[in-house]
């Protein structure tokens, strides 16, 4: 089983520090070997929102920028590809790229961003937690898969790295629906693991950018550290050790219960000392693989604005009887006459909460339950989801 795991410390994000601390983990992991001319390379980069990369929440466009400069010595071809939270279109992506520095570097560099918004579906048979998964159709298009991720404790799914960079595959709102049907971190985990699973026969490498982590809290803080690793468990296991957190409450234990990874000795590092990244006071969350997922996030709400069935009434079948307009708790519900002079109901949606009171009460069965467009497929696409346990 191949643990290596290259650390190289890097304290900032000036382009010469990081050329040579590009060139050196490439080295230490043999990616310099690997990679060949007019090789497609996918740069699956972490961009949850539409936010400026010194949040440090999203890639750092100098460590992306680096990364193609090295790729591209190689004779390599880059696409630089991530579906963000809430949306996968043309207009969101192009927000994205622009705000979090992705298209300064597709620009000033020989490389591409994605724009192919087509997704497709794999069959999972040994997957723990679903038995199909829904995934960006750009990962088809390419050679290598270099997956380029963050580092943060997160209040509400524990240690994020590696592993958890790869659930950004998933394609926009889908991401939402998923974790409203896992339960807990462990389960979050768990599907992580089915991911990667699914994705086993590609050909993927690993990197962290820890020169600045997200802490809890959600405060920043410098860990100066770039690793690399071709084992993605072996990557996240380092990088778990480095901030003190116990393997067992991780996806390191499950993935060791799977045998993708050994608990004992998980990695063995290529450069420079383990101990000069060790940083003591770096804030951690208190939880294990049973710890709920608070279902109370931004994401969870924009999940149900997007997702929910709705309440739609048709002015021309409303026999403007007003019974929902009444039984309506919000009064979401305003009574207009149209050009006949006829009385219609029309729904505020700004004001609705979706608990369908209008639609059980209508007399006349005029108001309809709407899925919004483009969740059907999406829906139908994890019908298969299971809740077996390890
Ligand atoms: S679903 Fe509920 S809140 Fe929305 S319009 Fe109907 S009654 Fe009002
Ligand atoms: S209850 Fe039905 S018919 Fe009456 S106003 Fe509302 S939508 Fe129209």
């Amino acid at each position: 089983m191949k643990n290596l795991v290259s650390l190289t410390y890097l304290d900032s994000y000036e382009s010469s520090k990081i050329n040579s601390a590009v060139e050196r983990s490439f080295s230490n992991i043999k990616l310099n070997t690997i990679i060949k001319p007019n090789m497609k390379v996918l740069l699956k980069v972490c961009l949850p929102d539409s936010i400026e990369p010194d949040s440090a929440e999203t890639s750092h466009p100098a460590i992306v920028q680096g990364v193609v400069e090295a790729l591209s010595h190689l004779g390599a071809k880059c696409i630089i590809a991530d579906s963000p939270y809430n949306n996968y279109s043309q207009a969101y992506l192009d927000t994205v790229y622009f705000k979090t520095g992705m298209l300064e570097v597709a620009n000033s560099s020989d490389c591409e961003l994605n724009h192919n918004l087509k997704i497709y579906t794999i069959d999972t048979p040994n997957g723990v937690k679903t038995k199909t998964i829904t995934l960006l159709d750009v990962i088809n298009d390419v050679d290598v898969i270099i997956n380029l991720g963050k580092i943060k404790v997160d209040e509400r799914l524990g240690y994020l790295g590696a592993s958890a960079n790869m659930f950004g595959l998933i394609p926009g709102e889908l991401k939402s629906l998923v974790l409203n049907r896992l339960n807990t971190i462990g389960d979050f985990n768990k599907y992580l693991i089915d991911i990667i699973q699914a994705l086993k026969d590609k050909l993927i490498f690993n990197i962290l950018d820890g020169v600045v982590a997200i802490e809890a809290g959600d405060t920043q803080r410098m860990l100066s550290c770039l690793a690399m690793s071709e084992n993605i468990f072996s990557l996240d296991a380092c990088m778990i050790n480095i901030l003190g957190l116990n393997y067992n409450n991780t996806i390191i234990k499950l993935a060791s219960n799977r045998e993708l990874v050994d608990i004992n000795m998980p990695f063995e590092i290529v450069g420079d000392e383990i101990d000069e990244f060790r940083n003591e006071d770096f804030a951690l969350y208190d939880y294990d693989l049973n710890t709920p997922i608070h279902k109370n996030s931004r994401q969870q709400k924009n999940y149900f604005k997007l997702n929910q069935q709705r309440p739609s009434i048709k002015p021309n079948r409303c026999k403007g009887c007003s019974v929902c307009s009444k039984i309506c708790p919000t009064n979401a519900i305003m009574m207009k006459y149209d050009k006949q002079g006829e009385l219609y109901a029309e729904i505020d949606y700004k004001k609705c909460i979706f608990c369908n009171k209008c639609f059980l009460a209508c007399p006349y069965t005029v108001v309809k339950l709407k899925t919004p467009l483009g969740f059907k497929k999406l829906h139908k696409s994890i019908n298969k989801f299971n809740d077996e346990e390890d």
